[in-house]
């Protein structure tokens, strides 16, 4: 009416039109920086989180280095009690106390969530427990530098995480100044030196390029060749419960009793043989040792342990109760 009124030309309404949907599409990119915006402070919130629980692990200011031998490679667990932040509710470990001495292997056996994880992640100072110490080589975790804590352990876990590279690589990853006679002598004692020279370019095949062409025998031997590489005073271990074909059971025991030998070593185990050529047992239940002792002693206590034996290391650890021990086949 305005332009018929000749209030305003024809030429000032198009102007007007057009500054409006600048001014409108304008305002809809607000709103959309707005909600990115938004976005970027809940990842940063996230990111802040992360960072902040990195840190609560926190050395003193005069943190020790420490240095240990296997002879003086004892562990000690006293009163323990941890709970997970993500679930305060129920504790991980309770009240545990636990000594392992230097060069003696201990295995943890018990129901999943029994905690024999967790110690691992107690051990290696991922977490802190709420009350009690963890002493290593009669000094508290807590005195200690991180880096020298952990260069002192050696982990294999139940899935060994090769990573894209080559042999040599993936086993010299805990020592990459290695030589290559000590790279060759660790494959050696873990038996994984026949099938590597197998391979099309032994130690230097490219993992990616075999894609799935390791068995998982074959993987668990470069894990323990990996682990003799860095040959730490104390070894965590935890058994691989997949099946393996008898020959290759047979070959990644021989090779874990080599990675073994004159270590502290902690093994959640879940083959027959590891528990009956161990010093003692650990049987563990919702956070606490429930009882300890040899697999012939714990069989004969018809407790937790015997259950738990009979179905974990199926129906061969039965005859136990017989006099004649030498039947029971040394593996699965
Ligand atoms: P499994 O044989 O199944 O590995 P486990 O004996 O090793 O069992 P842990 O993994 O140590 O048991 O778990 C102990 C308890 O802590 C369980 O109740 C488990 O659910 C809980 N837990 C383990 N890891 C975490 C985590 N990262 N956050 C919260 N709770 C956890």
């Amino acid at each position: 009416n305005d332009v018929f009124a000749r209030k305003i030309t024809g030429g000032e309404l198009g102007a007007f039109v057009f500054y409006a949907i600048i001014v409108g599409s304008a305002a809809g990119s607000i709103s959309e920086v707005i909600s990115e915006l938004q976005r970027a402070a809940g990842a940063l919130e996230r990111i802040v989180e992360l960072l902040y629980a990195k840190n609560e692990i926190r050395e003193v200011d005069d943190a020790a280095t420490l240095v240990i031998s296997p002879v003086s490679a004892s562990i000690r667990f006293e009163d323990v009690t941890f709970h997970y932040p993500s679930r305060r509710e129920t504790p991980a470990i309770r009240h545990f106390t636990l000594s392992i001495e230097a060069g003696k292997t201990m295995a943890l056996v018990g129901p999943s969530g029994a905690g024999k994880s967790t110690l691992f992640d107690l051990l290696m100072r991922f977490y802190e427990p709420e009350t009690g110490s963890i002493h290593i080589a009669g000094q508290d975790l807590r005195s200690l530098t991180l880096q020298s804590l952990r260069q002192q352990i050696a982990f294999v876990s139940q899935t060994p995480t090769l990573f894209h590279g080559t042999i040599a690589q993936n086993i010299a990853y805990g020592r990459p100044e290695a030589t290559e006679h000590e790279l060759i002598e660790a494959a050696k004692a873990a038996h994984a030196h026949e099938f590597i020279q197998r391979l099309p370019n032994a130690y230097q095949t490219h993992l990616g390029d075999l894609g799935l062409g390791l068995s998982g025998g074959q993987k668990q031997r470069l894990a323990i060749a990996r682990a003799l590489l860095v040959d730490a005073p104390v070894l965590l271990l935890d058994e691989a419960t997949s099946a393996l074909d008898a020959e290759s059971e047979h070959l990644v025991q021989q090779a874990l009793e080599h990675l073994m030998k004159d270590r502290t070593t902690l093994v959640i185990a879940h083959r027959l043989a590891t528990v009956r050529n161990v010093d003692r047992i650990v049987v563990m239940d919702q956070g606490q040792v429930v009882e300890m002792g040899s697999h012939e002693d714990l069989m004969r206590n018809s407790g937790l342990y015997q259950r738990f034996a009979r179905l974990q290391f199926n129906a061969a650890a039965a005859p136990l109760s017989d006099s004649n021990h030498s039947e029971v086949p040394g593996s699965l």
